[in-house]
């Protein structure tokens, strides 16, 4: 990206864009002329973005062990944490508390994602809140598109600044300033460290069967790039796959299958009704991993104050549900007769009519008889006034 005048030769626009892929901030026009300009793919800035998927293609050398695998899967979801549990739930939405160590060291977790500084990502994610599937909207998939939603409102140079007007609760940190603005230095680091790590084993740990270009290639490459589309998909997918409990302003969805990959952001629609609370699923039964593994930090103590969803949030929820469910039942009734109420209703009230038939007609078992001990009063009576005298009798 560059913020230099459309006027400005090539060279010196290409020359700014690579300035920017060590100090993302470099921005001799201004910022805010960039954040104007239309939609328009910044390629030489991009070029590390590109990277990030070819380096991919190394595992097809560099082949493949348990261990490669195994690195690539647990930095993929201990880093989808870093997303959603960090750049979302913290430096978006403020959804709990730590202390100013404790926010550097998340914000360093968070830059092991290479979804650039964090600020940048809370920036761009608050204006997402705020303009919703309208045009001012950077990754709205009903405006933009699918694929413009999902990557390529990435590579558009007015979407790489940050307006760091918009994030004046941060702004006074200078260590997270320093992280946003030399985007770059934790992820070469951690790429370094990676590659260092899988050299250590090479030399150490030859039973494990890996080397440096493995974790290289699985751990960071193909982890990072999966976390990535991962991530993605809540910008594109999120709103347009699911189910839409609350009547939003927006297209936001709940999605099940979106929460698996993203450790929870799939309750998407829950989120855009109120962004404020540390939980996603609003029940227990809406699986939310990222307010699990937060729940535990907060009993370690570094952080806390995770905010709960207001009780009217809930009646609310729980009001949209029952509405839905009938809304359902009734849409089955239409769409599929065969399993509409009156259908259901008209056997068993048959069942009911035969069986009274049958009980008038003395199939039940009969209550003429009285009771036994009555029987065998009676029994004793009669025999006393039938029985004829005995033989003795008529003897005498
Ligand atoms: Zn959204
Ligand atoms: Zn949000």
């Amino acid at each position: 990206m560059s913020s230099l005048p459309a006027t400005v030769p090539p060279f010196r626009r290409a020359l700014a864009a690579l300035v920017q892929w060590f100090d993302s901030d470099h921005a001799p026009g201004g910022a805010d002329q960039v954040r104007a300009e239309p939609d328009r793919v910044e390629w030489v800035r991009c070029i590390p973005f590109i990277i990030l998927h070819a380096g991919c293609f190394i595992v097809l050398w560099a082949g493949v062990s348990p261990f490669a695998v195994g690195t690539a899967v647990a930095l993929y979801f201990l880093r989808m944490f870093a997303v959603t549990g960090i750049y979302h739930r913290y430096f978006s939405h403020r959804t709990y508390r730590t202390s100013r160590f404790g926010q550097f060291l998340l914000a360093l977790w968070g830059a092991t994602t290479v979804q650039r500084g964090a600020l940048w990502w809370a920036y761009h994610h608050r204006n997402h809140h705020q303009h919703s599937d309208d045009p001012a909207d950077a990754h709205s998939p009903h405006v933009h598109g699918f694929w413009w939603s999902h990557i390529g409102w990435i590579t558009s140079r007015r979407n790489f600044p940050t307006d760091y007007s918009k994030l004046r609760d941060f702004t006074p940190y200078p260590e997270l300033v320093w992280l946003n603005r030399f985007d770059t230095v934790v992820p070469i680091l951690f790429a370094t460290g990676l590659w260092g790590l899988g050299w250590l084993l090479e030399l150490h740990a030859p039973g494990l069967h890996t080397t440096r270009w493995q974790l290289l290639g699985w751990g960071f490459f193909v982890s990072t790039t999966f976390l990535f589309h991962g991530t993605s998909c809540i910008n594109s997918l999120a709103h347009l796959m699911g189910r839409r409990r609350f009547q939003t302003s927006d297209h936001s969805r709940n999605s099940w299958i979106l929460t698996f990959i993203t450790l929870g952001e799939g309750w998407h629609n829950n989120h855009h009704r109120y962004m404020s609370c540390t939980r996603q699923g609003f029940y227990w039964w809406e699986f939310d991993p990222t307010y699990y593994g937060l729940k535990l930090l907060s009993w370690t103590g570094f952080i806390w104050d995770l905010k709960p969803v207001p009780a009217s949030v809930l009646a609310e929820a729980a009001a949209a549900d029952h509405a839905g469910t009938i809304a359902a039942a009734e849409r089955a009734a239409l769409t599929h007769p065969e399993f509409s109420s009156f259908k259901k209703v008209v056997p068993a009230a048959a069942a009911m009519a035969m069986a009274t038939l049958h009980a008038s007609h003395g199939v039940a078992p009969r209550r003429t008889d009285p009771p036994a001990i009555q029987r065998d009063l009676t029994g004793l009576a009669q025999s006393s006034e039938v029985t004829p005298p005995g033989p003795s009798a008529t003897q005498d």
